[in-house]
This record gives C-alpha cells, sequence and structure tokens, in this order.
C-alpha cells in the first residue's frame, strides 16, 4: 500500500498540490498517493483525525486553515512557533508535527531559480497577513540591508515589525510611507490579486527594483501589481509558482526524506500559464 498524504483546505479542488507531489514522487521513486481533502469550515479537526485513522501519513494545509493547524501540533518547527502558522502536518504515531514551509520556498525561488542574492538587499514586502508572516523569518535570515512591511491596516504591520525586530533590520509603515524610497526587491503578499486589484503602492519604489514578485500563481495575464512594476521600472518579474513548487519540495523533505528536483515541476506548471 502507498502511503496516504493530502492537501486539506476550503476550497481545494483548485489545488496544484497533488500535481506537483505526484511529479515528486514519480521522480524520487517514492511510493505514495496525494489526493486533495476539501474539510467543512468548523470540520478541520474532525477531517484530520478521519485522515490519520485512515493511515494518513501527512497534509498540506492550505486557506483558511494554517491557525488551527498550527493550534492541533503536538509539536512545532522553530520556524512554524515564529510564523505561528503551519502549512505541514506530519503524523508519526502519536504525535502532530507541525512545520511551516512557505517562507523557505519564496527564499529559494528568489536566491537559486531567480538567482537574486538577497543579502545587503532592502526589501518592500507588502500585506501583514498569513502569507507575509510566514516569510518575515527566512528573509530577515539572509541579512537583507533592509525589510519594510506596508500594510493597508498599518497596526498589522507594526505588530509584525515588534515581533520580528529581533531577527533583523525591519520597518513598519502603510503604503504611502514608502512609496517614494529606493527598494531592490518588492514582493506582494497582500490577496490584492486574487480580486484583480493594485495594492496602493506608488510608482516611485519600482524605480530601481531588480525584481517584482507576486506570491499569486495560476496566471491568465500579469496581474496589476506585475504590470504596475513593469510600467515603473522594475527589471524582472515573477508570480508564485516556484514559490508554490519550493515549499512543496520542502514538505516533501519533511515526509520523505528527500529532495525531489523543483526546475522541471516549475517548468510543467509554466508551460500551462498562460503569460
Ligand atoms: P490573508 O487574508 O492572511 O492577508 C491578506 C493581506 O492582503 C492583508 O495584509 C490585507 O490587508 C491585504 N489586502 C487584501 N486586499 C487588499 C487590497 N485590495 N489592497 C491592499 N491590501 C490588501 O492572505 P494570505 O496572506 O494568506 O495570502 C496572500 C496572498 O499570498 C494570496 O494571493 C495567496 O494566494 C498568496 N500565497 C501564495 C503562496 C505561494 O506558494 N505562492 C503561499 C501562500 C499565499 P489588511 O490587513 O489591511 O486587510
Amino acid at each position: 500500500m502507498p502511503d496516504l498524504y493530502a492537501v486539506i483546505g476550503n476550497p481545494v479542488s483548485h489545488s496544484k498540490s497533488p500535481l506537483i507531489h505526484s511529479a515528486f514522487a514519480q521522480q524520487t521513486q517514492q511510493s505514495m498517493q496525494y489526493t486533495a481533502l476539501l474539510a467543512p469550515i468548523g470540520g478541520f479537526k474532525m477531517t484530520v483525525e478521519n485522515f490519520r485513522q485512515q493511515g494518513g501519513k501527512g497534509l498540506n494545509v492550505t486557506v483558511p486553515f494554517k491557525l488551527e493547524a498550527f493550534q492541533l501540533s503536538t509539536r512545532l518547527t522553530e520556524r512554524a512557533t515564529i510564523a505561528q502558522a503551519v502549512n505541514t502536518l506530519k503524523f508519526d504515531d502519536d504525535e502532530i508535527l507541525g512545520d511551516n514551509t512557505d517562507g523557505a520556498g519564496l527564499v529559494c525561488d528568489i536566491e537559486l531559480n531567480l538567482s537574486i542574492p538577497i543579502a545587503a538587499k532592502r526589501i518592500l514586502l507588502l500585506g501583514a497577513g498569513g502569507a507575509a508572516r510566514g516569510v518575515i523569518l527566512p528573509l530577515l535570515q539572509k541579512h537583507p540591508a533592509l525589510l519594510a512591511v506596508a500594510n493597508r491596516t498599518i497596526s498589522k504591520a507594526k505588530m509584525l515589525q515588534e515581533q520580528f525586530m529581533m531577527y533583523g533590520n525591519i520597518a513598519a509603515g502603510d503604503f504611502s510611507q514608502f512609496s517614494k524610497e529606493k527598494f531592490d526587491i518588492i514582493i506582494n503578499a497582500t490577496s490584492a490579486s486574487l480580486h484583480n486589484e493594485l495594492p496602493g503602492i506608488g510608482p516611485g519604489a519600482f524605480k530601481h527594483a531588480e525584481l517584482a514578485y507576486d506570491m499569486m500563481y495560476n496566471l491568465d495575464a500579469y496581474t496589476p501589481f506585475l504590470k504596475f512594476a513593469q510600467q515603473h521600472g522594475a527589471r524582472q518579474l515573477a508570480d508564485g509558482i516556484g514559490m508554490l513548487v519550493e515549499q512543496a519540495a520542502e514538505s516533501f523533505f519533511v515526509w520523505r526524506h528527500v529532495k525531489p528536483q523543483t526546475k522541471p515541476v516549475i517548468a510543467m506548471l509554466k508551460s500551462a500559464n498562460k503569460i
């Protein structure tokens, strides 16, 4: 019997994770089966328990259950503890290990796939939700000159600044505060692109940017953020496909202790995109 894994979310049918993990399993010759698991809102814990009773070995967790997964874990990695969110669960006997691989996925995509070092760079991170929270520590661990967090609700950005200031040089503000400053890398971790909207950052921030990165993926066209970045001087554009595949590879390693090759899987998914 192959070992059982799944991505759990609501909604979940759009998820690319089954495709990604099946490709990893085939490539590394691991005997595993990976499916998508829809949990009702309010029924996360019960759905996880049923999956474990059927012999499930691990789960990827997506919207809106990352906080519930954090609470359900009986042991947490340091990066999950600091992010206060879990996207990877591993079941060993009575233990539920919670990890967060989103930040490692982003850093790997920027540094290895896009060949842009983070050290000594000025980075602007737009958004202060779950995705932003998960990437701050891994970004700071790469020693940027500055990590500025800008959010529509400024109090949330300030809270993140306070929480992470012991790990590196972090600033916080609203979009207007950073609109005229020089940044090397600008990352959109808001959900504005989901609604085809532009986060309210001014054009000046993009003038010297070597990379504009939108965490949103599954693109039929450039998001308003990527279009705006291109119009105002960003030299390289990237969507979140690379991050998605890299965080999946990190989860695969947590479960199977084997690191799959990500480049062919990224290429496969990008060839299905229309941009
Ligand atoms: P959350 O709901 O936790 O946070 C949403 C954030 O977006 C908040 O900071 C919110 O600001 C801001 N926001 C929402 N709408 C607007 C708008 N119109 N203008 C400006 N700011 C806005 O979402 P997540 O953090 O979980 O996800 C964010 C994005 O990251 C999504 O697009 C998601 O698909 C993507 N993602 C991609 C991953 C990948 O592997 N590529 C992994 C994880 C996430 P406020 O606080 O003011 O409400």
